[in-house]
């Protein structure tokens, strides 16, 4: 895996804070003048200031060049490998806005459904029961990232529109994995939030794909990556752009047997602490059993996730993919009140 990375000597990654008092004249100034320098300007309007990104790997820029220009506070050089996605260039948590909900805020949105689609009739019945739980965002692959070339590998476009037929019947938002650049236009036209999977964190080309595409990404980490990899993974996407961007824990590998990967619960309060961005919690995944996908559920919202993805399959023995890792509807009702308590516990809701 690569090392951690530092920035480049040439690297320029520096924000501009504007005074509270800024005007919109002086901002538009400001971010005239970074992008007469060639760079493309990010930013973020917090309710009490603007803050400006100026991040480039071509050259060093000298903050003073900033420093001088009306309505501007200071500079500060944002010292992370990751720019964008530290909390150093934004203090507020992000929230994703997604079909209504706020995946990031006071409230934790549970996403559910099945691992692959499978049919419409599975589809629809997931959805009619994770819906009916309260959950908010249906999930389940049409297009499958699997290990064996032999192994079930999605219905693709058809999976899409059954998805969004399901959803849209339930009040329900999309949520699937893209595994290839040329799914995005498909992608586009029926999913609400685009699903990076763990073998995909860092395929670069599709992150960037992904990032100009414009919609919500949901970003699961590799299962080898560190944190460290898994936001500047985020970055890729944030620096085309696209700042909706959602992080997610689904355990990584260890020696540990008796669990598919080993779920680093402290990976929530670490992302949270780094970096602005939502951060949600993939018990299936890491559990690869159903019967500890309830705890790792509850100590993933324990430890401060605003989110889960569950897999859920109306009849899980007989399920195409990740059968035994899925909950079925009964489980996933008892789940949803526990997850709920453990929310109001710490001062938020489900
Ligand atoms: C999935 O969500 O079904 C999936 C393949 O997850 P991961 O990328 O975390 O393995
Ligand atoms: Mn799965």
């Amino acid at each position: 895996m690569t090392p951690p990375a530092k920035p480049a000597e040439s690297d320029t990654a520096m924000i501009v804070v504007m005074k509270g008092t800024a005007t919109a004249r002086e901002t538009g100034a400001v971010l005239q003048s970074i992008e007469g320098l060639g760079f493309r300007p990010h930013i973020s309007s917090g309710e009490e200031r603007t803050v400006i990104g100026i991040i480039g790997s071509e050259r060093k820029v000298d903050p003073s060049a900033f420093e001088g220009l009306a309505g501007v506070e200071r500079v500060i050089p944002i010292l992370k490998p990751y720019k964008l996605a530290s909390r150093e260039f934004k203090q507020e948590d992000t929230v994703v806005e997604v079909r209504g909900r706020r995946i990031g805020g006071r409230s934790i949105v549970v996403m559910a459904g099945p691992c692959a689609v499978e049919s419409r009739e599975q589809v629809q019945e997931t959805a009619k029961r994770v819906r009916a739980a309260g959950a908010t965002v249906l999930r389940g692959g049409a297009y499958k990232p699997r290990t064996s070339p032999y192994a079930f590998q999605g219905m693709g476009r058809p999976g899409l529109e059954i998805l969004r037929e399901a959803a849209d019947a339930n009040d329900l938002a999309v949520v699937t994995e893209i595994i290839s650049v040329q799914d995005i236009p498909a992608m586009v036209e029926f999913a609400d939030i685009l699903q990076i999977g763990a073998r995909n964190m860092q395929n670069f080309n599709l992150l960037e794909e992904v990032g100009r595409a414009g919609k919500p990404v949901l970003l699961k980490r590799g299962m080898m990556s560190t944190l460290e990899e898994l936001l500047l993974s985020a970055e890729y996407i944030l620096s085309t752009g696209n700042y909706n961007v959602i992080l997610c824990e689904r355990g990584i590998r260890t020696f540990e047997k008796f669990t598919r990967n080993t779920y680093d619960v402290s990976a929530v309060p670490v992302l949270k602490k780094l970096s602005h961005l939502p951060v949600i919690c993939d018990p299936s995944h890491a559990a690869g059993d159903r019967d500890l996908v309830p705890a790792l559920a509850r100590a993933g919202v324990a430890a401060g996730a605003d989110g889960l993805i569950i897999e859920v399959h109306p009849n899980p023995a007989v399920a195409k993919c990740d059968g035994a890792q899925s909950l079925t509807p009964d489980q996933f009702d008892a789940l949803m009140k526990e997850v709920g308590a453990i929310a109001r516990c710490i001062g938020r809701s489900v």
